[in-house]
């Protein structure tokens, strides 16, 4: 696969517009009036037909401006409520990759009730971190599933040890680019606490920043078990703690990105980074 993501215009953003005839003079004659009558009713449909289609194009460049052609292999990392998921959002939107959250499929494993989330359940309530054996069997097996080989992934949530970025050259995976997102502390914890998620959608929701629609919505936001203060405030300890092994491993390929700022802009920053 191709590791190289380009933006491709369509045929239809490159097509240019017709040249629009020119006005007749306007001639004494009845005869050459009616001529001139004709000819300026043809050359304003044609002026409305050249609207018509320079409105066409502009739409299509502004629905195109995100198109890729192929796939670029990536990670994404940050302290918890740093904007990953939100930010992933976009990315899989832009870029078509197959998005795989270790956070996500060990809840969807704890809620299953496999031997895997009765194993992570502990942990994840405690704000600690799944031990590396369980996790990396997770994330290996889902990076032999077809939609990573022909999409193109975008890890998140791992690795987040040395220990898992070790397994992935292991099994030779390789991601082209490494997105750090940086938020300080205290705005991640205002961030943690406040945040819900519609479990219908995936959706990501905060009480204060980005309320979910009042009503059906909003009724059924759930709080996830481990978004608390003190949860939070280990889950940040682990984080530093491993954060020197994830930059010593991709310092070729980590972009930083500022995380604590408008959503749109961070999006904007990561979509550069990715092409
Ligand atoms: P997240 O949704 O990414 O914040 O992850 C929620 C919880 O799942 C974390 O606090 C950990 O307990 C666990 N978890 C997710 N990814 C990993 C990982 N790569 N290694 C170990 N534990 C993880």
């Amino acid at each position: 696969m191709s590791t190289r993501a380009t933006i491709a215009p369509t045929r239809a953003t490159m097509r240019s517009t017709r040249s629009v005839p020119a006005v007749g003079r306007v001639q004494s004659s009845a005869k050459a009036s009616m001529g001139a009558k004709v000819q300026m009713m043809s050359a304003r449909k044609a002026m409305g037909e050249r609207v018509q289609m320079k409105a066409r194009s502009q739409q299509t460049a502004r629905a195109t401006r995100f198109v890729v052609t192929a796939a670029k292999n990536t990670i994404i990392a940050g302290a918890p409520a740093s904007g990953k998921g939100t930010q992933c959002e976009g990315i899989v939107e832009n870029f078509g990759l197959t998005h795989i959250s270790t956070g996500d499929m060990l809840r969807a494993a704890v809620k299953a009730g496999t031997d895997a989330g009765k194993a992570a359940k502990e942990f994840m309530d405690a704000g600690k971190l799944v031990p590396d054996e369980v996790i990396i069997a997770m994330v290996k097996d889902r990076l032999g599933e077809e939609d990573c080989k022909t999409k193109g992934w975008l890890l998140d949530g791992f690795p987040r040890t040395g220990a898992q970025a070790d397994a992935l050259v292991e099994i030779g995976v390789s991601p082209d680019v490494v997105l750090l997102l940086n938020v300080p502390d205290e705005e991640l914890i205002k961030r943690v606490v406040g945040r819900r998620s519609d479990p219908e959608t995936g959706k990501i929701y905060h009480v204060d920043y980005f309320p979910a629609p009042a009503g059906e919505v909003a009724d059924r936001c759930i709080q996830r078990s481990d978004d608390t203060e003190e949860a939070c405030r280990s889950r940040l300890g682990y984080y530093y703690e491993n954060l020197e092994a994830l930059k010593n491993a991709y310092s070729d390929k980590m972009v930083s990105i500022d995380g604590n700022q408008d959503k749109a802009l961070v999006g904007e920053l990561i979509a550069k980074a990715m092409v």
